[in-house]
């Protein structure tokens, strides 16, 4: 179903908007993804490049992937998040972090990549406590 995919980045300097549906939704548990958001992995959207508007101030960090393409990483410029992918692999796409979008509904990752990197710390034991906010707790003193 056609529709219209908003996002922006922590600070709200940088947005993006794609209309879709997305080609693909995917996890992705490389090392490059791990140290880019901090986390275990990344969730992107892969939308057609001229289904995308970026606006507000980016910039761009380049690095040589492992089959040999270039993969290019959109930042807010104040704040830091990602906002977009590409990939000369795929040069007429861009992908869109899912933790960026203001309404990701109806989408679902279908594929995950990397699996072997993913690290063992993002699988959580049975003795993890969740809340459903910001706990009342602070560090022992
Ligand atoms: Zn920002
Ligand atoms: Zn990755």
């Amino acid at each position: 179903m056609t529709r219209t995919y908003s996002g922006k980045c922590l600070c709200g300097g940088a947005r993006f908007t794609a209309v879709g549906p997305p080609v693909v939704v995917a996890q992705c548990h490389c090392e490059e993804c791990r140290r880019l958001s901090g986390t275990c992995h990344s969730i992107g959207a892969m939308f057609r490049r001229d289904a995308v508007v970026i606006n507000g101030t980016t910039s761009e960090f380049t690095y040589q992937s492992g089959k040999g393409s270039t993969v290019t990483k959109g930042f807010c410029a104040t704040c830091g998040s990602p906002v977009y992918g590409r990939n000369t692999r795929s040069a007429d796409h861009i992908t869109l972090p899912l933790g960026a979008m203001d309404n990701a509904d109806g989408l679902q990752v279908e594929v995950v990549i990397f699996d072997r990197d993913k690290p063992h710390w993002d699988r959580l034991e049975e003795n993890v406590a969740f809340f459903a906010t910001q706990p009342d707790w602070r560090p022992p003193e």
